[in-house]
């Protein structure tokens, strides 16, 4: 019986390929519809965790073209018949390289035309859900977050891990951009919010504040 007390969306993180990207299912609790935000691979397990909870995928979402990010992205959506929102379009090259480095990194992948490009601004619904959608370059040009404010919860790819932030050294990366990304963009959505990154355990906008080596706010204002 559905009360109040449910929280309106729940997510279940599913890491997967040899790389240990956190794959996240978020679902609407009322309508038990969710999504995959970054599906990079690994498809049997995904699609086990959403019969395991009882969801039906109705979207894939991607936070931007990086193999272990979306290598699968394409493959899944073809198999489950649903359509893919994001990246934002400057990761299309990205993306356009999927096969190529698939083949590089042992992860099955295919190159892909989202059915929705995404910008910084833009709304995605899941369900009856509505996440906003931040773009946040630097890691990639096109990279954007996911953002649903009732719950307090982002999702931020590989913009931010606890601890750490994104590579930059990648084509097209840049550090500055990376950096105005987390405090620009992510800092002021609240020091609550907790996040699920690409890469490790989840942590809070607070946590990293103060203790984050490369973002922390003691050494953003050295
Ligand atoms: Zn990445
Ligand atoms: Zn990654």
């Amino acid at each position: 019986m559905i009360n109040d007390a449910t929280p309106p969306l729940k997510a279940a993180i599913v890491p997967v390929t040899p790389l240990q990207q956190n794959c996240t299912l978020i679902w609407c609790t009322r309508t038990m519809k969710g999504a995959f935000v970054d599906a990079g691979g690994d498809l049997e397990r995904l699609k086990a965790a959403a019969a395991q909870h009882g969801v039906t995928i109705e979207k894939l979402l991607v936070t931007h073209g990086h193999i272990d990010h979306c290598g699968g992205t394409g493959i899944l959506a073809e198999q489950l018949g649903v359509p893919i929102e994001g990246p934002h379009p400057d990761d299309r090259f990205w993306i356009a390289r999927l096969d190529d480095d698939g083949r590089n990194y042992g992860i099955e992948g295919r190159a892909f035309e989202p059915d929705r490009w995404l910008d910084d601004g833009d709304k995605v619904t899941v369900g009856d859900l509505e996440l906003d959608v931040i773009h946040c370059p630097g890691h990639t040009p096109g990279h954007v977050v996911f953002h649903h404010a009732p719950s307090k919860l982002a999702l931020v790819g590989d913009v931010l891990f606890q601890g750490s932030i994104g590579r930059t050294d990648f084509p097209k990366g840049n550090h500055a951009d990376l950096i105005a990304s987390i405090t620009g963009k992510l800092w002021p959505l609240g020091g609550a919010t907790a996040f699920v990154p690409g890469h490790g355990p989840m942590s809070t906008f607070a946590h990293e504040r103060a203790s984050n080596p490369f973002v922390a706010d003691r050494v953003i204002a050295a």
